[in-house]
């Protein structure tokens, strides 16, 4: 089977209102864009920093501005209102560790996406708050952001670490640091391993001006070798984004030997293989390993 559990049901525009995207119809576009596209397991996953109730994390200029939804009733709405999974994509904020396990805990939710988009209070992938204007050199810049992301799988906070080498979004914009990106992935390893935390397989990527799935194969490789399930996911924004570029995914990951993805509710996790949804490469290793009953 093939999931998608990374997706937002509206645009990250301020103007886009809970009001007008939070409704069962809206859902629907979503459902039926993943049919059309095979995929059957399905979760919503909307920035924390779009509800209120985040400002008890983090008083970030930007969250303050971002955060004017009510938490509880996003998640009352998919719960009474979709056939979604409850999901929710979490900044990892260092130092705020607590804070967030209370406002994550409080609530039922089936998984939790966690993502590094903040080093301090520079932003990775946008131009306000924008931490490449202060930093001068890449190779800074890189080795934060892969520290931070061990830190954030180390946290034990999030069932899913987000397109993990999202420090690569905006492609030849931003100058890369030079040679074997190995000796960068490497900072982040220990933390996924100990973990256990899921890896995201993302297509975003693919739509933003880095024009690469998240994470680079070298470094999905390290994590698969390190044990590391796989969570496959668009982060669509729009229902037209939702399963977009699979067959890409699938032939990465047929490549990289992952067999089964993560299936979750109530933030436990079960695997389920893909097999029957793969069209070539077939899947090895772990695929080999996998219960041929978890293929429903
Ligand atoms: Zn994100
Ligand atoms: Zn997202």
């Amino acid at each position: 089977m093939l999931t998608d559990y990374h997706l937002h049901l509206r645009s990250d525009a301020l103007e886009a209102s809970a009001a007008e995207h939070f409704t069962p119809a809206n859902a629907q576009r979503y459902r039926d864009a993943a049919r059309a596209r095979g995929i059957e397991e399905l979760g919503v996953s909307e920035h924390v920093y779009r509800f209120a109730q985040a400002l008890e994390v983090w008083r970030h200029p930007f969250w303050v501005q971002q955060a004017n939804d009510d938490l509880d009733a996003y998640c009352a709405f998919v719960r009474e209102q979709t056939d979604l999974r409850l999901g929710i994509e979490a900044d990892f904020v260092p130092g705020a560790e607590e804070r967030l396990a209370s406002l994550l805990d409080a609530r039922d939710f089936d998984y939790v996406v966690g993502s590094v988009h903040f080093l301090s209070d520079g932003a990775v992938d946008m131009d306000d708050y924008s931490v490449w204007k202060t930093a001068a050199d890449p190779e800074e810049v890189w080795e934060r952001y892969f520290q931070t992301l061990g830190q954030a799988a180390a946290s034990g906070l999030f069932d899913v670490l987000a397109h993990p080498d999202l420090v690569k979004v905006w492609g030849a914009q931003r100058p890369r640091p030079r040679g074997d990106l190995r000796r960068f992935y490497e900072l982040a390893l220990e933390g996924i391993a100990a973990s256990g935390i899921a890896v995201e397989v993302s297509t975003a990527g693919l739509r933003k001006r880095a024009g690469e799935i998240y994470p680079a194969p070298a470094f999905l490789e390290m994590c698969v070798q390190a044990g590391a399930p796989v969570a496959l996911s668009s982060d669509a924004h729009r229902p037209e984004d939702v399963g977009a570029d699979y067959d890409r995914a699938l032939e990465l990951l047929g490549r990289a030997g992952v067999g089964e993805l993560c299936v979750f509710d109530r933030r436990r996790r079960r695997m389920a293989a893909i097999a029957g949804a793969a069209t070539e490469a077939q899947p090895s290793g772990r695929a080999a390993r996998a219960p041929p009953t978890s293929a429903a």
